[in-house]
């Protein structure tokens, strides 16, 4: 019979220690935010407005970031857009919104940044696209116009290599000398690795052309799972510059989500990836501010990261009698999200609070007891009553028509007393 008995020591739990990288910091006024080099993982997002509508992309990184971006892209792709985007800073400086904005460029890069000396000025980082740049020397004069631009402003810069614009001259160069290999590969393994290789030696380069090595972020995007999480192990083995986390084109809804969480949980288990992007598919009229959630929710419920309270709640079974629970436990989840920008500055901890929301008396009280505060509906066939656990502790029994107004308010006296600045006074 297999032993099943423990060694002395616990398993270990938790990710892996970060990867370590270089530090590039991302500057709008006084405001700072380090990828890599130990820094936490970075939340970023992008908007989907006309970047030329300066007021409709204000309103969307002003959204995106009060949801919690720490970064924002936008597209700069015309004279328009690069027009608006000096524009679209001043507008967020005046609602005080201090997210550093990312310019997103591809083909016409280098000659918007050149035109346009305010926008590059007023954008905090550049997303420069080795493989939409032209080719020959044409793409090696366009990539060191928008380094030089990057060096004269002392910005830092994101060279992001796309499965889906790969450099065809890297590629077919890669391809002729896998075709002269004993052994070649199969042509999936060449791409991947025309991936790694690209975003690299563009880096290379862009040192060479005199960008500090502390300004240079990486991504290789790709859109299946398995070739993500093969192209950055691989990439993070050969450079040690920070890395942004994305699986492109990852799709709407739940497909979206699930695939790009697989993939950005791998590796952020494995101490790889400075600060991600969920690039998810909006339905039509859809909140662009999901992805922001999704990416916070993945470094959360994985340890990384705290941003809000989370809730647990049982998944509900045929011993639930209505869907009071459901409704509970999506009313309690939205009302700790809309609160946290105000209990962020005025609660410090709170976003690492547990709240327990169950459907029966099963795993209820168990759960509720694990949890900081949690709540025990009843079950089928139950007593109508439902006891609120605070701190381990079975306290008040909730009946009636307003358990959920009741409990929302013994939540926030809760937090107030917990997380209080007299609670903090109290403890120091
Ligand atoms: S706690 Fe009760 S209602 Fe919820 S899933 Fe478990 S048995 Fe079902």
């Amino acid at each position: 019979m297999t032993d099943i008995s423990n060694s002395d020591v616990p398993p270990p739990v938790g990710a892996a220690p970060r990867r370590q990288t270089r530090a590039t910091v991302v500057r709008w006024g006084g405001h700072a935010v380090q990828v890599g080099g130990g820094a936490p993982v970075v939340v970023q997002s992008m908007t989907n407005t006309d970047t030329a509508d300066a007021a409709a992309t204000a309103a969307q990184v002003r959204a995106l970031a009060q949801a919690g971006s720490e970064l924002v892209r936008i597209t700069v792709n015309t004279p328009e857009a690069a027009r608006a985007v000096p524009a679209i800073r001043a507008q967020l400086d005046r609602m005080n919104v201090s997210v550093p904005l990312v310019g997103d460029f591809h083909y016409n890069g280098h000659k918007l940044l050149g035109q346009f000396p305010e926008c590059a000025q007023t954008l905090s980082k550049y997303r420069i696209n080795p493989g939409n740049m032209g080719g020959g020397k044409k793409r090696d004069d366009n990539f060191a116009q928008m380094i030089e631009v990057a060096c004269r402003h002392d910005k830092p810069i994101r060279i992001g290599v796309n499965w889906g614009s790969l450099d065809h001259e890297l590629l077919a160069r890669m391809m002729d000398d896998n075709a002269r290999r004993a052994q070649p590969w199969e042509a999936q393994a060449v791409m991947r690795d025309a991936l790694v290789i690209s975003a690299i030696s563009n880096a290379r380069r862009a040192e060479e052309l005199g960008l500090n090595p502390n300004a240079i972020v990486l991504s290789c995007k790709v859109s299946h799972v398995q070739d993500l999480i093969t192209v950055y192990r691989d990439l993070s083995a050969r450079c040690d510059y920070p890395l942004h986390l994305g699986l492109t084109e990852a799709g709407m809804g739940s497909k979206g989500i699930v695939a790009s969480t697989a993939a950005l949980a791998v590796l952020l288990q494995q101490g790889i990836g400075d600060t991600i992007r969920i690039s998810l598919t909006p339905e039509p009229g859809g909140d662009r501010r999901r992805e922001v959630v999704v990416a916070q929710e993945i470094l959360q419920t994985m340890g990384l990261r705290a941003f809000t309270p989370m809730v647990v709640a049982c998944p509900g079974c045929g011993r639930t009698s209505s869907t009071v629970f459901q409704e509970l436990a999506n009313d309690i989840q939205a009302y700790l999200r809309e609160q946290m920008p105000l209990w962020k500055t005025r609660y410090p901890g709170v976003e690492n609070m547990n709240v327990a929301v169950m459907g029966c008396v099963v795993n209820g009280p168990g759960e509720s007891r694990h949890a900081d505060i949690g709540i025990s509906l009843p079950g089928t066939g139950e007593v109508p009553s439902a006891p609120v656990y605070i701190d381990g502790e079975r306290t008040i029994t909730l009946k009636g028509d307003n358990i959920a107004v009741e409990f929302q308010a013994i939540v926030e006296n809760y937090v107030q007393r917990r997380y209080g600045r007299s609670a903090h006074a109290s403890q120091s």
